[in-house]
């Protein structure tokens, strides 16, 4: 695959409409102002890269990995769920945060304490 491969498709792939659900509803906020004219709102923006996790420790820190964008809409003629956007991209495999390599000055006193939040501290009042 090409590593700068990306595509849009802007008309239904079953039916040929161009009508999307979720665009249609985000342009409602645009008509009134309330949402930048760039901005679409899609069913389903993912974003990720692509490792085989039993691997993941193999890859040297800084190369490469694919990672990639899909968007999704709704056709509103017939009800088809399609991709809206493809893209391909590269991501560098980035260092360990340095919290992993070493505790900094307020997390080892917070330690030394004793006092790091827990998790069935969340939502307690
Ligand atoms: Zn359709």
């Amino acid at each position: 695959m090409d590593k700068e491969f990306t595509r849009r498709f802007t008309k239904c792939p079953c039916c040929g409409s161009e009508d999307r659900f979720c665009e249609q509803l985000g342009n409602e906020l645009k008509e009134r102002g309330l949402a930048r004219e760039e901005w679409n709102f899609r069913l389903d923006v993912k974003e990720g890269v692509v490792v085989d996790k039993a691997k993941a420790d193999a890859i040297p820190i800084g190369s490469e990995v694919p990672s990639y964008g899909i968007m999704t809409d709704v056709c509103m003629d017939c009800g088809c769920m399609y991709a809206i956007d493809l893209t391909r991209m590269d991501v560098k495999k980035p260092p360990p945060p340095p919290s992993v390599l070493l505790p900094n000055r307020a997390e080892r006193r917070r330690m030394d304490r004793g006092d790091s939040p827990q998790p069935s501290d969340f939502g307690r009042n």
